[in-house]
């Protein structure tokens, strides 16, 4: 198949293949991309990679939840380790298994995808940064590529970071040093990764690091008023042009879209959250019920807790979570993942939820629209991005416990540059120390009750007005979007 020569025929639908990473923090912002997209008059194909993250979703067109999307299985056979949360324990090598299964099958699916009517020729493709199999097939066949990051640009500086001065892994008393590159952070906020699977990490990292740096352009899940030094950074030492068209699932929502084919109409929409467009595969469904437990309480009072799809908790920090919780007072919404819990200490949580009847434990909420609620006071995060972007776009102050990755820059960003929370520091300064319930409670009430926490909701719902202004159509996220979407067209 051609793919090179159909791809310069004149006046055709461009058709855009979009690679994304079956993990939910990277599935959501691919699939917002992809319904901005769609938006623009173009045809799209998600080529679906097999991961429990999928397993509903229906590939035969249309697909009742997505109808104008194509998708396309990679191949029947390739299975990557059945259950993506056990990637919380080791993304890297979860990646480097994945990459290395779905790079052969790749071309022949691309044939596939090109093969198909309606479809047909593609105009370019886009693929997350850490599915890099991609890179090599259409440099072969000439096809454009782009990549998506979803998460910040300052991570971006920190990885090459790492990469540049031998950080990896940060060690000792370096740890409480400030970085001149990086300012406002220390060593010890720069991406940390599984020491024990050093060498998977840096295959991994210099091969998205790679996809990155050689793509035709890069668009990024970021906005300028949060990370303008960043990106110019980036921007003074790659050539490559960057759209930073974020947070994508407000941009999405901004543009509310309806599909049909033959008129390809869009309708400009409401702001804020809906839930009409916010339509991702989802791994676990998601309890309604919170939504009315929060409609009982007073505007402001809850804490909203949540450690996103990935990070697996101990029966300590289990117990000292739920001791802080219980000792701030505070009525809370905790999300427990099912499988990562002992079912003894589950029973434990939830007597201690009904004596005191101040909680509700979850096992997947409506996270956009509980960030949304007026009774949500605070966010407990892992300082995961998209958690982060949730939250900010809301203006709801954040307590930040950080695991893995990104997770350190941003909760640095968070409480030490924007301002909008609180790291829960439960470290020494040199190594991280166990959680403790009594720290938990003080910073929450620190966050909801005294005037250091006025002043970070304060500043939290300034950003948010940022935040809006840059999803008006003259705002730099609305701008940007048009000039990726010339940009793809041109590359046509
Ligand atoms: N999320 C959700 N319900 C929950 C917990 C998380 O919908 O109960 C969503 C959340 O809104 C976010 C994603 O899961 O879009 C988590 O992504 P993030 O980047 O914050 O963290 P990760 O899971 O990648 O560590």
């Amino acid at each position: 198949m051609d793919l090179k020569g159909a791809r310069s025929r004149k006046n055709h639908v461009h058709h855009l293949v979009l690679v994304p990473c079956p993990l939910q923090g990277h599935l959501t912002p691919m699939f917002h991309l992809a319904n901005l997209l769609l938006s623009r008059g173009f045809a799209v194909t998600v080529i679906q990679i097999p991961s429990p993250s999928w397993r509903s979703l229906d590939c035969t067109h249309p697909n009742p939840s997505f109808p104008s999307l194509f998708f396309e299985p990679i191949a029947d056979g390739v299975a990557c380790d059945d259950d993506a949360s056990n990637a919380g324990e080791d993304v890297m090598s979860f990646l480097l298994e994945l990459n290395s299964k779905c790079r052969e099958p790749f071309r022949d699916c691309l044939d596939r995808v090109a093969s198909s009517a309606p479809r047909g020729c593609i105009s370019c493709l886009i693929h997350d940064a850490v599915m890099y199999f991609p890179v090599d097939v259409v440099e072969d066949l000439s096809i454009p590529r782009l990549v998506l990051r979803t998460s910040t640009a300052a991570n971006f500086l920190g990885l090459s970071l790492l990469d540049q001065k031998g950080f990896l892994p940060p060690q000792g008393t370096r740890l409480v040093e400030m970085l001149q590159e990086l300012p406002s952070m220390r060593v010890k906020d720069l991406p940390l990764f599984d020491k024990c699977k050093q060498a998977s990490t840096e295959e991994v990292l210099i091969k998205i690091h790679k996809g990155t740096t050689t793509a035709s352009a890069i668009i990024w899940n970021t906005l300028t008023c949060l990370e303008q030094p960043s990106l110019d950074k980036i921007s003074a030492t790659l050539s490559v042009p960057i759209f930073p068209i974020g947070p994508l699932h407000r941009l999405s929502a901004e543009i509310m879209v309806t599909w049909a084919p033959e008129n390809q109409k869009i309708e400009e929409g409401r702001t804020g959250y809906s839930a009409a467009t916010d339509e991702v595969p989802r791994r676990w469904a998601e309890d309604r019920s919170c939504i009315e437990w929060l409609d009982l309480h007073p505007p402001g009072s809850v804490v909203y807790v949540s450690f996103g799809s990935l990070v697996t908790l101990s029966e300590s920090e289990l117990t000292e979570i739920s001791e802080g919780l219980a000792e701030s007072g505070r009525p809370f919404l905790w999300v427990i993942r099912a499988r990562p819990v002992n079912s003894a200490s589950l029973e434990a949580i939830r007597e201690l939820t009904n004596t005191s009847k101040r909680g509700k434990i979850t096992s997947w909420a409506p996270q956009r629209e509980v960030l949304a609620h007026r009774s949500v006071g605070c966010f407990w995060t892992h300082s995961g991005w998209n958690s982060t972007l949730e939250s900010m776009s809301e203006g709801v102050p954040m307590l930040c416990w950080s695991y893995v990755g990104d997770q350190r820059i941003i909760s640095r960003l968070v409480s030490g540059v924007w301002k909008v929370g609180l790291e829960l520091e439960v470290d020494d300064g040199i190594d991280s120390g166990p959680l403790n319930g009594s720290k938990v409670a003080s910073a929450i009430k620190r966050i909801m009750s005294d005037e250091e926490g006025r002043e970070m909701k304060r500043k939290a719902m300034a950003l948010k007005e940022q935040i809006d202004v840059s999803l008006r159509q003259s705002g730099s996220s609305r701008q940007f979007l048009d000039k990726l979407v010339a940009f793809i067209h041109q590359l046509a």
